[in-house]
């Protein structure tokens, strides 16, 4: 069949630069340009279809500076291609830029060298890299200074709560009603603002565990339920699983998260219902979908989002108590495993937190 196709002219609009070249002398390694295609001028910028014909040492001589032609020889010979990979090249005719160089056997005389003008990309990847590591650096600095800040600041807090109990001791005879309850107010305020730093501090924390294991989390369920067992047999809680997988992950950090939604699902219980929760597995495409179910007393859709950010509580604290961090630990461990959490909610009916993390 003849679809009277001009071969080269195919090559031409290529959307990659194209050399053929032609062996004339191995012991020289003179090569001969036998095609240039239309897009290597483009890329270049200067038409270097004139040098068609001539030799590699009279049309870029700077080529055997590279070792060009031994990576040309290397593919005849081994009939196979041959990555040359990235390489900064200029001469006199060809601006300096960085090429990803490839070379083809064509025939046992003939190879095809394929370049791919890669500066842009270099330099994006370059500064792609330097502000991952900008970002990198300000997030170890602020973990440090939440750290730092936390730690010391446990010391004075520490005094001020010993002191007030002091003083309530002390003055105990001479303080009046008024005066004992602000020193109450004092003390509760420093031991709360105590919780959260400490709380602070476990969040600062999180992300650092080294390793990583297998964790079958109905196991880790199990040993959740018996930490918590004295609320759940005070509230009668029926806690069910099904499906649960064995995945790959931080087996401490997965404890606290499944701590965390079991322990909510029991404290935000309707008032005068018997907690029901149902933890459950199922695979999808790459990844586990996890769901902690329960029957209690449902998130507005307003604040589905904020309550995973730190220190976010839709109750006062004489209601239920918490400091609003729990869910912040969450989000932070299935950030580090690289999965997704959210909630569906209704008022009254109860909540479902789904959260997925990475199949083997
Ligand atoms: P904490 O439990 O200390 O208040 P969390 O970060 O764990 O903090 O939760 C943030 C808020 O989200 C809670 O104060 C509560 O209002 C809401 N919440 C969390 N889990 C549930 C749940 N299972 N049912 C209803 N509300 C919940």
């Amino acid at each position: 069949m003849n679809y009277d196709l001009n071969h080269f002219s195919v090559y031409d609009k290529l959307p990659i630069g194209i050399f053929i070249l032609r062996l004339e002398d191995r012991d020289t390694l003179e090569f001969r340009n036998i095609y240039v295609n239309q897009t290597n001028s483009e890329i270049v910028g200067v038409d270097l279809k004139e040098f068609e014909g001539q030799t590699l040492r009279e049309s870029f001589p700077s080529a055997y500076d590279h070792g060009l032609p031994n990576k040309y020889l290397e593919a005849l010979d081994s009939q196979k291609p041959v990555k040359i990979g990235e390489m900064q090249y200029g001469d006199d005719k060809v601006k300096a830029q960085t090429w990803y160089l490839e070379v083809i056997p064509v025939d046992e005389n003939t190879v095809m060298l394929t370049t791919e003008n890669v500066s842009e990309l270099k330099k994006t990847r370059r500064e792609l890299t330097e502000k991952n590591n900008i970002l990198k650096s300000k997030n170890q600095e602020l973990e440090q200074f939440t750290y730092i800040t936390s730690h010391d600041l446990q010391e004075p807090l520490r005094t001020i709560n010993s002191m007030s109990e002091l003083l309530k001791e002390n003055l105990s005879e001479q303080l009046s009603d008024q005066s004992e309850q602000m020193l109450n107010f004092l003390t509760e305020a420093s031991s709360r603002m105590q919780q959260l730093i400490r709380d602070l501090l476990d969040y600062s924390r999180l992300g650092k565990e080294p390793s990583r294991s297998d964790v079958d989390l109905n196991q880790l369920v199990e040993n959740v339920k018996s930490d918590l067992n004295s609320s759940v047999e005070k509230l009668q809680a029926h806690i069910s699983t099904s499906s649960l997988p064995t995945v790959h992950g931080h087996p401490t950090e997965l404890r606290l998260l499944l701590q965390n939604l079991i322990a909510n699902a029991l404290k935000f219980h309707k008032p005068e219902t018997t907690p029901s929760i149902s933890i459950s597995g199922k695979k999808e495409e790459n990844h586990w979908l996890i769901k902690v179910s329960d029957n209690g007393i449902g998130i507005a859709a307003d604040h589905q989002e904020r309550i995973f950010m730190i220190f976010q509580r839709l109750h006062p604290k004489e209601k239920y108590e918490g400091s609003g961090i729990g869910l912040a630990h969450c989000k932070k461990i299935i950030d580090h495993h690289g999965g997704r959490i959210w909630v569906e909610s209704t008022v009254g009916k109860g909540s479902t937190f789904y959260f997925t993390l990475p199949a083997n």
